[in-house]
């Protein structure tokens, strides 16, 4: 019997938050990531008859955990979660670290630590689908904001990016690439401007993403292929040059 592809389901929450649902469309099965909150999922579960399997949890900020519990309770099923976050998570099933994988259904994660947005935040890798979960570390155009790291890890995290397969899809839990856009040519702007990206590109990834925009449909997944030529955060050639592009965004 051939399989079928398994595929992510993004679900908006909050503001500007995606809880992902990767379905097993073989078994009616669905692994889902960061759920800040339980309704929006537990209603799509139950719409379409799907088994919840596992929950991966990337960080332990409330808007990516908030809906674990109830989730759980309605729908029983193993939560994974980064070692490094067991004192603010407190409750999970599998704590994992660097390197570990996880193994549900067809998906065989590799679990990478990203320092930086957090101490003990995780990425999950699916090297077989080229999908990447990787929480609040990159986003459209830009990254997260340093909380509880250094400047020093939050650029060796992104660098880790480089190393993934050029087609890799990185589903990243916030819609932030329109305001990441107007930080990207605001710095093309600049006289002294230390990174700018691929002009051509990034008037491309405009127009993509504003015709995506307008009819209301998420600029998520990242081609990280694409972001690897205009996202400034991963042109930055250095650490002292991810630190200033970081704190001119911080003062945006
Ligand atoms: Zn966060």
């Amino acid at each position: 019997m051939t399989s079928t592809r398994p595929r992510v389901e993004l679900i908006p929450i909050f503001e500007d938050n995606y809880v992902f649902c990767l379905i097993d469309q073989d078994n009616q099965e669905v692994l889902v990531v960061d759920p800040g909150e339980a309704a929006k999922t537990s209603q799509f579960l139950k719409e379409n008859n799907l088994k919840l399997k596992g929950v991966l949890l990337t960080h332990h900020h409330n808007d990516h955990i908030g809906g674990v519990s109830a989730l759980v309770s309605e729908h029983p099923a193993p939560i994974f979660a980064p070692a490094k976050n067991k004192n603010q998570i407190g409750k999970a099933d599998t704590w994992v670290t660097e390197g570990e994988s996880v193994k549900l259904g067809p998906f065989n994660f590799e679990v990478l630590e990203l320092p930086g947005h957090t101490l003990g935040h995780v990425a999950y890798w699916e090297p077989k689908l080229k999908w990447l979960f990787s929480g609040d570390v990159l986003f459209g155009l830009g990254c997260g904001r340093i909380f509880e790291g250094t400047y020093d890890q939050a650029y060796t995290s992104l660098q880790r990016f480089k190393k993934l397969p050029s087609e890799t899809l990185v589903y990243c839990t916030h819609e932030y690439t329109e305001a990441n856009l107007r930080f990207c040519k605001m710095l093309s702007n600049l006289d002294n401007s230390p990174i700018t990206g691929d002009s051509e590109e990034l008037e491309m990834y405009e127009n993509q993403l504003l015709s995506r925009r307008e009819m209301d449909l998420p600029s998520v997944p990242l081609k990280l292929a694409v972001e690897l030529n205009v996202n400034p955060f991963l042109l930055a050639k250095s650490v002292s040059q991810f630190t200033y592009l970081r704190d001119l965004r911080n003062k945006q």
